[in-house]
């Protein structure tokens, strides 16, 4: 089969959906690779990596005209105009984005979105979100370290003591126990709150400590179980008691972390502005849930601070906001060798040297991530 790997247009997006690592495999599988020149550079891959791997350097149209086109995010309306009728398309597509979805579709473009992926242990080697969602909490805490003004570790010194930074991470996913273990490592000291009791043990097996907020009545207990490993809107009842004991601990904190997403839901809002006029001067917030997530009712985009400016660093009541949106962007190579790799293990269930490209609509992996087929949008 052919396929075509095209340079990411979309603003500040340095990542690729092909390596020379993954190129090899796909070339010794007796696939053609054509690789758009450039389509690499931010990654730190040069087209000569990718001609030694076996690829073939070519140009736009020659890239997108491929049967089977791999992207990092996903093509924009003049892009699909590139793209054959038929053809296959795997990347991150948003498979909330009904609009999206539709243009792929118009295009007669069959394609899967890998955020789609059950969270289940077969589909771990392909699961995106947790790929990328580790190299967000990890470069949350590098800039947040870079912007604040005091040290993260304790020191003694001959000049004196230094305190150890007191971090706060809000949500505890995959991200936010990066985030933890990244903190833990430059010496800070870390308290973190999730919805969901099952994480308290990973906090504190990280060495943080849980902030506990009990669950009350049968309806709390319930939604704090989520579903499928997810978190589902918590009753406001439960959400005030979190606040309480949240703001105690931002108002004390040097840096505060927040990751926390409910899927096809705007980001649940956990810093208030009164809570940021409380903090420290100097303090930083990193808010990986910006500009995540669809819009609020009132057409907040994402955060879980209002005061965040999606794409932004911004400074508010003397503390820093960060509110980078594509932080695993800010580390190309390894994001893209992480991403390349998800993307080649999702092509073993419908590329095959026996049977070419198939859609085996009987594994949940596929049936999860098929978006779009024969020109129509399978879900939304
Ligand atoms: P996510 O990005 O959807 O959300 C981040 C975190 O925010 C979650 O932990 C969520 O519980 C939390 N959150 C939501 N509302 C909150 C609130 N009001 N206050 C505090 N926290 C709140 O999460 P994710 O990183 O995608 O992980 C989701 C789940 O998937 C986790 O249970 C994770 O362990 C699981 N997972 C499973 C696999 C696997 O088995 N293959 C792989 C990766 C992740």
């Amino acid at each position: 089969m052919l396929i075509g790997v095209p340079l990411e247009t979309a603003a500040g997006e340095t990542r690729v959906a092909v390596t020379p690592e993954t190129t090899k495999k796909f070339v010794a599988q007796g696939h053609a690779v054509n690789v758009q020149s450039g389509a690499g550079l931010a990654a730190s891959v040069t087209d000569v990596a990718y001609e030694a791997a076996g690829a073939t350097i070519v140009d736009r149209n020659a890239a997108f005209g491929a049967e089977l086109v791999l992207k990092v995010q996903r093509p924009s309306q003049e892009e699909l105009g590139l793209m054959k009728p038929g053809a296959a398309l795997v990347g991150m597509l948003n498979p909330f984005d009904k609009a999206g979805l539709a243009q792929i579709a118009a295009a007669g473009v069959t394609s899967f979105a890998l955020e789609a992926a059950p969270r289940t242990t077969r589909a771990q080697s392909m699961d995106v979100l947790s790929s990328q969602a580790n190299i967000a909490g990890y470069k949350a805490v590098m800039m947040a370290a870079n912007q604040y003004q005091r040290f993260f570790p304790m020191l003694m010194t001959a000049a004196g003591t230094v305190k150890a930074a007191r971090v706060v991470i809000l949500g505890v996913g995959v991200a936010g126990l990066q985030a933890i273990a990244t903190a833990k490592r430059l010496g800070a000291v870390i308290e973190a709150s999730d919805v969901r009791p099952s994480v308290k043990e990973q906090v504190e097996s990280l060495g943080a400590k849980f902030i506990d907020v009990a669950y009350e009545t049968a309806e709390e207990k319930e939604a704090a179980v989520g579903v499928g490993g997810y978190a589902r809107p918590m009753p406001p009842s439960w959400l005030a008691r979190q606040q309480v004991e949240v703001a105690k601990r931002v108002a004390a904190a040097d840096v505060v972390i927040s990751t926390a997403l409910i899927p096809g839901r705007a980001a649940p809002v956990l810093i208030t502005e009164e809570m940021v006029k409380a903090m420290k001067p100097g303090s930083v917030i990193v808010d990986i849930a910006a500009g995540k997530g669809p819009n609020g009712p009132n057409g907040e985009a994402g955060g879980n601070c209002p005061l965040t400016e999606a794409g932004k660093t911004v400074m508010k009541h003397g503390v820093t906001l960060i509110g980078e949106t594509n932080l695993p962007a800010l580390v190309a190579a390894d994001a893209s060798a992480l991403y390349a790799r998800n993307v080649l293990d999702f092509l073993k269930l419908v590329l095959t040297k026996e049977a070419g490209f198939q859609v085996p609509l009987d594994d949940d992996i596929v049936a999860a991530c098929l978006m779009t087929q024969n020109g129509e949008v399978k879900k939304v």
